[in-house]
């Protein structure tokens, strides 16, 4: 029997469900949201460092600046009108080498420019924040917090049951080709006829548009944060959140410290290539998506460019000495006996045939559908107006 509904989501991340949430509480859509685990939120938006990003990064006027900007402020909303645990406890970054200053000065500027009150402190003024980070200059981002994103992801799915929509997990999305009225969604447990489809699917958005028919050069790469947790005597080194200067040389943030919004303190994440797309350890392969690696131009390209950090970054996935050594520069005190073995993450990382990441937030239209291509971090942030801006476009499809 074929089952309809007005807009069918691909994906219950955090993504998938703010846009579910936005259609069907905002625009009294009847939405039917398609999640291949048992539950939601059991990739990126579980697995990740909990940080409500200021959006001190990104390119002023980028999508990633403006929905990071808006998304903060929504989440903060969302989870102080829900009592979900959060804190707008504000973050340093520290630049511990004298090359490090002038990045650390552009970083200053640009948070200026996306507006937020950074401010510049020296040692004196920043070990009042953090009594035990080190280092020469540090940035103090206000606006930077914590949240417990598991949290919002089920509050998410409750309000979209209440609203009249249904969340269907162990519903594998299979294909999707338009159809008279719309779209025809085929998924593991039956088909669907909607009005029009969203795709949000994380570390299987290429795969998913290309099983709707959406040509994309886009192939996404899978990259692991592993973590590490403060042994709890030593939790009182860290108070809130002490990030490095970001390496150019480097799409990610660097090892940094975070305070959980469910208590406890994670150091990381690194960032080495995963043997699956869902690949939480060294021992997780998939031959399939080693396969698909292997083929893709872009991603070839990406690890000949980047060959001598990702070789760096496996031997200190290998090495707790290591990783204890890149913290102890925001944190001397820390030792590799302060560290436990922690979680870990998989970043859904879009590359291009060139071999370069996408910076932005991606999205692609075609026909009824909207298939969000790239969210990578801040995205859990910015889930809340993502979702807002992709209810939009898929409304105006459906003219
Ligand atoms: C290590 C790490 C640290 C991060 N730290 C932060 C941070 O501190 N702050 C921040 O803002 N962002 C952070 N991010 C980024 C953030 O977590 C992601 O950008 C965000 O969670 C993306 O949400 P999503 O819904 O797009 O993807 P996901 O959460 O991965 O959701 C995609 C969903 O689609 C489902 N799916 C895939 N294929 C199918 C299919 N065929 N059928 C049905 N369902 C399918 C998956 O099972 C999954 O549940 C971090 C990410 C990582 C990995």
């Amino acid at each position: 029997m074929t089952r309809t509904a007005d807009i069918a989501v691909v994906g219950a991340g955090l993504v998938g469900l703010a846009t579910a949430h936005a259609l069907a509480t905002t625009h009294r859509q009847r939405v039917v949201v398609f999640e291949k685990e048992p539950g939601v939120a059991a990739h990126q938006s579980s697995h990740n460092s909990g940080v409500i990003h200021s959006g001190l990064y990104y390119t002023p006027g980028s999508a990633r600046a403006r929905l990071c900007t808006e998304g903060r402020v929504r989440m903060v909303e969302f989870c102080r009108a829900h009592g979900i645990a959060h804190d707008v406890c504000g973050k340093l970054v520290v630049a511990t080498r004298e090359d490090e200053l002038p990045r650390l000065e552009a970083l200053r500027l640009r948070g200026l420019e996306n507006g937020l009150g950074v401010t510049a402190l020296t040692p004196r003024e920043f070990t009042a924040i953090e009594p035990h980070a080190g280092g020469l200059r540090a940035l103090h981002v206000p606006e930077s917090g914590i949240a417990d994103y598991p949290a919002v992801a089920r509050t998410l799915a409750r309000e979209i049951a209440e609203a009249g929509g249904a969340v269907e997990c162990r519903a594998a999305f299979q294909r999707a080709h338009d159809a008279p009225a719309g779209v025809r969604v085929e998924v593991s447990d039956g088909t669907w006829e909607v009005g029009a489809m969203v795709a949000c699917a994380g570390l299987h958005a290429d795969r998913v548009a290309a099983a709707s028919g959406v040509e994309t050069d886009i192939v996404i790469a899978p990259f692991r944060g592993e973590y590490y947790t403060l042994a709890p005597a030593r939790q009182s080194l860290v108070r809130h959140l002490i990030y490095p200067v970001p390496d150019p040389r480097f799409p990610f943030l660097g090892v940094h410290f975070t305070r959980m919004a469910g208590g406890g303190v994670e150091a990381g994440p690194n960032a080495v290539i995963a043997l699956a797309r869902e690949g939480y350890t060294w021992g997780d392969v998939s031959v399939r998506d080693l396969a698909d690696f292997a083929r893709s131009r872009g991603a070839r390209r990406f690890v000949r460019t980047h060959f001598g950090t990702g070789v760096a970054e496996i031997r200190r996935s290998f090495s707790k000495a290591r990783f204890a050594a890149t913290l102890a520069r925001l944190v001397p005190a820390i030792t590799p006996d302060d560290l436990r073995s922690g979680g870990a993450g998989v970043r859904a990382m879009a590359l291009t045939p060139q071999g370069t990441m996408v910076d932005d937030f991606a999205f692609v239209e075609r026909g009824r559908m909207v298939h969000v291509l790239n969210a990578p971090s801040p995205a859990a942030t910015a889930s809340l107006a993502i979702g807002h801006h992709v209810a939009t476009r898929v409304l105006a499809r459906l003219g």
